[in-house]
């Protein structure tokens, strides 16, 4: 059975353009089950011999035991951070004819039209918010329940995606606990410039929080009908810009929030947050079903919490029954992204308000997250864009 190393050496012996390795060129790689998803770096003043390279690269990787799927995206790579210049070049993808999570055994080395696409964006629909057009991908962070870390993992998600010179929001749209305030330790008011609030910046992404806008002593009882209203005005009249990616930190639970989100927005995936504790697990399964009943892909769970990192003696420990959301993954059919430790530094970065990738992006526990964005980043880019999503009632 193949692992994702193995797909970096199999990639090794293959050459782009230039005669570069395949494997340098490698910015992500996501193995789930039978199935690969890798994007590549490619340039794209040369299609042709890019595209030759993607055909081979999707043929070795198929080639390797336990591997039915490959997938192979080119990705350009994004010029320095700050150069705005490179317009939608970096954006140009390719798009495949595949159905992630529902094909089984597809062959991608025949029968597609590889030409290369403009930006991916979702072309604009009907109902869909002007606000989000200019976003690429809206990726929601959702848990069954509340405690699990959802928006410790959202915020170094977002930051994760950020290290990979993606442009991202970070959507606090947690009412009833909003945690983005004492995550980045941001408290001013957002200002309003032509009717649109304006996001507060923290390590290079753009935060807006119901954090921001709402008066804390309002009562929580008060909250819950302004909560769909107040989610709608989030996502519609904010000045995000252009954007490679909305981190939405959804509130917990599977209610009414939720489905209006999935509605109104075009979600490309949806993350879910999970502890190793099988109450977690129950509820997380919950959230899985709530993103399948809206036709949301499900892009994979994350176990937060997963096993102790002692700072004193750098041990690890299996403090709950480990490993319950991998399995929990397998048996849902949703890829199963990878753990968090419980950790000490996670903790007093998250709370303190230097969120640990935009503090200390050399730490081990950035790394994890690190890690964990380039496996998202990877999903999106190789998914194929989905239609609105379906409402389906009963
Ligand atoms: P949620 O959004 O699910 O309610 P939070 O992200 O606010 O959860 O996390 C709840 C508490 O747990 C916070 O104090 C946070 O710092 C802490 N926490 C979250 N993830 C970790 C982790 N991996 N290791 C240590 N502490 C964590």
């Amino acid at each position: 059975m193949a692992n994702e190393a193995d797909i970096l050496k199999a990639l090794e012996n293959l050459y782009g353009p230039g005669g570069v390795s395949l494997a340098g060129k490698v910015s992500g790689v996501m193995l789930s089950g039978a199935k690969a998803y890798v994007s590549l770096n490619g340039d794209p003043a040369k299609p042709e011999g890019w595209e030759a390279a993607r055909i081979n690269a999707e043929k070795a990787i198929k080639s390797l035991p336990g591997v039915e799927t490959a997938v192979v995206t080119l990705t350009a790579e994004r010029r320095a951070a700050g150069s705005d210049t490179a317009g939608h070049d970096h954006h140009r993808h390719h798009h495949h004819d595949h159905d992630h999570g529902h094909s089984h055994s597809h062959n991608h080395s025949h029968g597609h039209d590889h030409a290369p696409a403009a930006a991916p964006r979702q072309p604009p629909r009907k109902g869909m918010i002007p606000a989000l057009e200019k976003i690429r991908f809206v990726v929601a962070v959702a848990s069954g329940k509340g405690g699990v870390g959802k928006s410790t993992t959202a915020a170094n998600l977002a930051l994760g995606l950020a290290a990979q010179n993606w442009r991202v929001g970070l959507l606090d749209a947690d009412i009833y606990g909003p945690s983005a305030p004492r995550l980045f330790g941001l408290n001013e008011k957002p200002k309003v410039v032509d009717g649109k609030l304006i996001p507060l910046e923290a390590y290079g992404i753009k935060v807006m929080s119901m954090g921001f806008l709402i008066d804390e002593n309002v009562p929580m009882v008060w909250r819950g009908p302004m909560v769909t209203q107040a989610l709608m005005q989030m996502l519609g009249e904010v000045a995000w810009g252009d954007l490679d990616a909305l981190v939405v930190d959804m509130p917990p639970g599977t209610g009414d929030v939720q489905l209006t989100m999935a509605q109104q927005a075009p979600l490309a995936g949806a993350v879910i947050v999970s502890t190793p504790q099988d109450l977690a697990l129950i509820d997380a399964r919950r959230a899985v079903a709530m993103f399948q009943k809206v036709e949301t892909p499900i892009l994979g769970i994350i176990e937060n919490m997963s096993y102790f990192m002692c700072p004193h003696c750098g041990g690890r420990s299996e403090i709950f029954a480990h490993g319950g959301a991998r399995h929990d993954a397998a048996q849902l059919g949703v890829p199963f992204l990878g753990e968090a430790p419980l950790d000490m530094k996670i903790r007093e970065t998250s709370d303190s308000g230097h969120p640990v990738v935009g503090a200390e992006p050399d730490s081990a526990q950035a790394g994890v997250y690190l890690n964990l964005a380039a496996k998202v980043k990877t999903l999106l880019e190789t998914q194929k864009q989905r239609a609105a999503p379906k409402i389906v009632m009963g």
